[in-house]
C-alpha cells in the first residue's frame, strides 16, 4: 500500500472522528496503521485516555481536507459494516422489550432493547461530550452536532469523482485488490481458510465500533436479594482447534452481546445482535477472584446475620460452572482454593473474627453432597445414598448427612477434595456423570449447636439435555427429565422468593426440597452465575441460558393476583389408577410439579407434563417400594427367628400339635400377605415403567427448546 494513502494525516495531528452513537469530536492521531489502512487515535473523556482505530475512509468522509488528492472511492462491493442495524432493534421490539428508562434498576427485564442503548448504558446519565486533551494545544474542539456536519465528499473531491468512467473503473479495482490484501492480513489475526470468515470480520468490524468498560475492582457492589450475572469463559483449545468464533461481547459491567449468525433467503450471511442486560457481566479475562468479589462474597455476611444464602452455577456442560465454584482444573488437578467454595470459606473465617461474630461463639460445619436423577448422595461419606423427609412442620431433612465441622480455610479444602474425588471416581466418564449431577457445598454456621446461618453453594447439573428426555435409555432419560424439572423449580423458586410469595414450589424437586429453608424468610439471597461458551456452536444453548437467567429476575406482576395454584387438565392414564394403591395422586409433590409447568407453559408441552408425572410418580413409587422392601427384608429375619423356634417346638416329645399348626398357618397368612402386596407393588412399578416409556415417546423432541 502506498504511503500516500494516508494523504495529510501525519502523527500528532487532530482529526474529527464519529463516535458509535453519533458524536462527533476531535481526537489525536497516535498512529498509522499500513497493514489495516487504517489510524489509531486518542482522546480525553472523562478524565480517561480512550483509544480506538479508524479505518482511513471514515476519516476521510469526516476529514475530507485530509485526503490525499487521488481519493480512493469506496467501492460498490463492500458490505455495509455492521453497525446496530434495524434488525435488531425490530426484533428486540417485537418481542414487546423495552430498554429501561434512565436511572432505572434495569431489574424488569434485563433484555436491552437495542445495541445504542447498550452503549450509552441507560441506567447511567447520559455521556458529557468528550472534552478536550487537557494540555490545552487545541483550542476550539467543541463537538459539532451529528447532523450539522458535512458527511459528503467536498468540491475538491466531487470535482476528482466526475473524472472518466474508465479511471473510476481503474480505481474500483485498485481498491479491490487493496480490500484483498487488507483480508490477507486480517488473516494474521483472524484465519481467512475458515468457513465462517466472512462472521468473523463483522463481528470484528462490530466488536471495532464499541466501547469497552469491563467491571473492575472499582466498580461499587450494590446489594442485592437476588443478583444474576454471567460469567463468560475463554475459547478453549478444542474451540480454537475446529475454528469455532467467539461470538459473545461483553462491552460494559452489566451487558452480554451475543452475535448470532443468520442467513437470508437468498443466502447472504448476517449478524443477529441480540443483547441482554445482567447485575454483572464478567469476561473472558475476569478470574474467580473478581467473579466471587461480585456474587458470592456480599453473601458471606448474610449467614452471620442469621440468614440463608445460595449460590448457583448455571449454564451448559464445559461453560465454566466446576471452574467457577470448585477451583481452576490445570492439568488433571484441581486447585480448588481458587474456587467459589474455598473464597467463600476464606471469608466466613475471616468475618469469625470480628469482635461483633467473634462474641457468638459460632462454629463452622460443611456438607457436600451430590444429587444425581432426584437422588441424595453425601459425597463425604463414600457416596452414600440418603434419605429426604420432609416433617409435618415442613422442615425438609437429609437423613444422615455428613456434617464436618471445620476449623480453618485446610479444613474446608480437604473436605472439597474428599468430595470431589468421590463425585468423580468410579466412572468411566467422570465428567459425563459429574455434569448430570448438582453438586451442592454448604457452610453451616451454628451457635450452641443451633442453626444460625447457612451458605449453600451449587454447582448445578448441565442445562443442555433437554432433548433428553425422547432418548431411548431410561437412565438417560430419567437424568434428562430430572435435570428439567429441578431448573424449572429451581426458577420459580428463586421467582417465588423475589416476589415474596407465600407459595414456593420447592417440592416439585430434590435439588429444591433440600434447598427449601434458603427460599423462603425475609434474610434469604441468592445469586446465580450463568457461565457461558463463547463459540459459535453453542450459540443456541448459551441464548438459552442467557433466556433462563433472564427469566430468574424478570419479576413482573402476576395477573392473577394472589393464588397461583394452577388446574392442568392432562389425558387420564394408568397412574391415576394407581393412585389409589399408593396413595399420592394428590401429593404435594405432584401439585407443585402442576405449578411449575403451569408458569412454564410455553416450554412445557402437555406431553412433557405428563412425562415429568410419570417420572415423578415413578421415582416416588422407586423410592417406597425399595423402602418396603427393606422393611420386607427387616420382618423375614424375625419369621425366621419365630419358624426357628416353632420347629424347635416340634421335637419335644410331647408338644402341642393343634398349636404347632395353627402357628403355622398364622404366619403363613402373615407372611402371604405382606409378600403379596410388596408382588403388587413391584407388578404395579412395573406398569409405572411401561407408562414413563409411553410418555416418553409421546414428547414432541423439540421440546422443550428452552428452560
Ligand atoms: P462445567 O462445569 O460447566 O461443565 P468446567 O468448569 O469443567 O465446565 O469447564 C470446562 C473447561 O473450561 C475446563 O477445562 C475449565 O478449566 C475451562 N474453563 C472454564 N471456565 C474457564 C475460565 N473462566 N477461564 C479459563 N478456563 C476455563
Ligand atoms: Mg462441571
Amino acid at each position: 500500500m502506498a504511503v500516500n494513502s494516508f494523504g495529510k494525516i501525519q502523527i500528532g495531528i487532530y482529526v474529527e472522528i464519529k463516535r458509535s452513537d453519533g458524536r462527533i469530536h476531535q481526537a489525536m492521531v497516535t498512529s498509522l496503521n499500513e497493514d489495516s489502512e487504517s489510524i489509531t487515535v486518542e482522546w480525553i473523556e472523562n478524565g480517561d485516555t480512550k483509544g480506538k482505530e479508524i479505518d482511513l475512509e471514515s476519516i476521510f468522509s469526516l476529514n475530507p481536507d485530509l485526503a490525499p488528492d487521488e481519493e480512493i472511492d469506496p467501492g460498490p462491493e463492500m458490505p455495509p459494516p455492521p453497525t446496530p442495524t434495524s434488525k435488531v432493534n425490530k426484533i428486540v421490539k417485537n418481542r414487546r422489550t423495552v430498554a429501561p428508562p434512565k436511572n432505572e434498576t434495569p431489574a424488569r427485564d434485563n433484555r436491552v432493547a437495542a445495541v445504542n442503548s447498550a452503549r450509552t448504558r441507560p441506567s447511567q446519565p447520559p455521556e458529557p461530550p468528550a472534552s478536550a486533551p487537557q494540555n490545552g494545544s487545541v483550542s476550539d474542539i467543541s463537538p459539532d452536532q451529528p447532523g450539522k456536519k458535512d458527511f459528503g465528499p467536498s468540491s475538491r473531491r466531487k470535482s476528482n469523482c466526475v473524472k472518466e468512467v474508465e479511471k473510476l473503473q481503474e480505481k474500483r479495482e485498485k481498491r479491490r485488490l487493496q480490500q484483498q490484501e487488507l483480508r490477507e492480513k486480517r488473516a494474521l489475526d483472524v484465519d481467512a481458510t475458515n468457513p465462517n470468515y466472512e462472521i468473523m470480520c463483522m463481528i470484528k468490524d462490530f466488536r471495532g465500533n464499541l466501547d469497552y468498560r469491563p467491571l473492575t475492582t472499582a466498580d461499587p457492589i450494590d446489594e442485592h436479594r437476588i443478583c444474576v450475572c454471567v460469567r463468560k469463559r475463554p475459547l478453549n483449545k478444542k474451540e480454537t482447534t475446529i475454528k469455532d468464533l467467539d461470538v459473545i461481547t461483553i462491552p460494559s459491567k452489566d451487558v452480554v452481546m451475543v452475535h448470532e449468525p443468520k442467513q437470508k433467503v437468498d443466502l447472504t450471511r448476517f449478524l443477529e445482535n441480540q443483547t441482554f442486560r445482567f447485575d454483572y457481566a464478567f469476561d473472558e479475562t475476569a478470574p474467580n477472584e473478581m467473579v466471587y468479589r461480585f456474587t458470592a462474597r456480599p453473601l458471606v455476611e448474610t449467614i452471620f446475620e442469621r440468614g440463608m444464602a445460595t449460590c448457583f452455577a448455571y449454564g451448559q456442560t464445559g461453560s465454566g460452572k466446576t471452574h467457577t465454584m470448585g477451583g481452576d482444573f490445570s492439568g488433571k488437578n484441581q486447585d480448588c482454593s481458587k474456587g467459589i467454595y474455598a473464597l467463600a470459606a476464606r471469608d466466613v473465617f475471616q468475618m469469625l473474627k470480628k469482635p461483633n461474630y467473634k462474641k457468638l461463639e459460632l462454629q463452622v460445619y460443611a456438607t457436600f453432597f451430590e444429587i444425581y436423577s432426584g437422588k441424595v448422595f453425601d459425597l463425604l461419606n463414600r457416596k452414600t445414598k440418603l434419605r429426604v423427609l420432609e416433617d409435618g412442620k415442613q422442615q425438609v431433612q437429609v437423613v444422615g448427612l455428613q456434617e464436618r465441622e471445620v476449623k480453618c480455610v485446610e479444613d474446608v479444602l480437604k473436605l472439597i477434595e474428599i468430595g470431589n474425588s468421590c463425585r468423580t471416581s468410579g466412572q468411566t466418564s467422570a465428567n459425563a456423570h459429574s455434569s448430570r449431577s448438582h453438586a451442592v457445598f454448604q457452610i453451616i454456621l451454628r451457635r450452641k449447636g443451633k442453626l444460625h446461618g447457612k451458605f449453600s453453594l451449587i454447582d448445578l447439573a448441565g442445562n443442555e439435555r433437554g432433548a433428553d428426555t425422547s432418548s431411548a435409555d431410561r437412565q438417560t432419560r430419567l437424568e434428562g427429565a430430572e435435570i428439567n424439572k429441578s431448573l424449572l423449580a429451581l426458577k420459580e423458586c428463586i421467582r417465588a422468593l423475589g416476589r415474596n410469595k407465600p407459595h414456593t414450589p420447592f417440592r416439585a424437586s430434590k435439588l429444591t426440597q433440600v434447598l427449601r429453608d434458603s427460599f423462603i424468610g425475609e434474610n434469604s439471597r441468592t445469586c446465580m452465575i450463568a457461565t457461558i461458551s463463547p463459540g459459535m456452536a453453542s450459540c443456541e444453548n448459551t441464548l438459552n441460558t442467557l433466556r433462563y437467567a433472564n427469566r430468574v429476575k424478570e419479576l413482573t406482576v402476576d395477573p392473577s393476583g394472589g393464588d397461583l395454584r394452577p388446574m392442568i387438565h392432562h389425558a387420564p392414564n394408568q397412574l391415576d389408577d394407581l393412585e389409589e394403591l399408593w396413595g399420592v395422586g394428590s401429593s404435594p409433590q405432584r401439585d407443585d410439579l402442576k405449578f411449575l409447568c403451569k408458569q412454564n407453559e410455553e416450554e412445557v408441552s402437555p406431553q412433557l407434563f405428563t412425562f415429568q408425572e410419570a417420572v415423578s410418580q415413578m421415582l416416588e413409587m422407586e423410592e417406597q417400594l425399595v423402602e418396603d422392601h427393606r422393611a420386607v427384608f427387616q420382618e423375614s429375619i424375625t419369621w425366621h427367628e419365630d419358624e426357628k423356634a416353632l420347629l424347635m417346638m416340634t421335637e419335644e416329645v410331647d408338644y402341642d400339635v393343634d398349636s404347632y399348626a395353627t402357628q403355622l398357618e398364622a404366619m403363613l397368612d402373615q407372611k402371604i400377605y405382606i409378600l403379596t402386596e410388596l408382588r403388587d407393588k413391584v407388578k404395579s412399578f412395573r406398569a409405572a415403567l411401561q407408562e414413563e416409556e409411553q410418555a416418553s415417546k409421546q414428547i414432541n423432541p423439540k421440546r422443550p427448546r428452552a428452560l
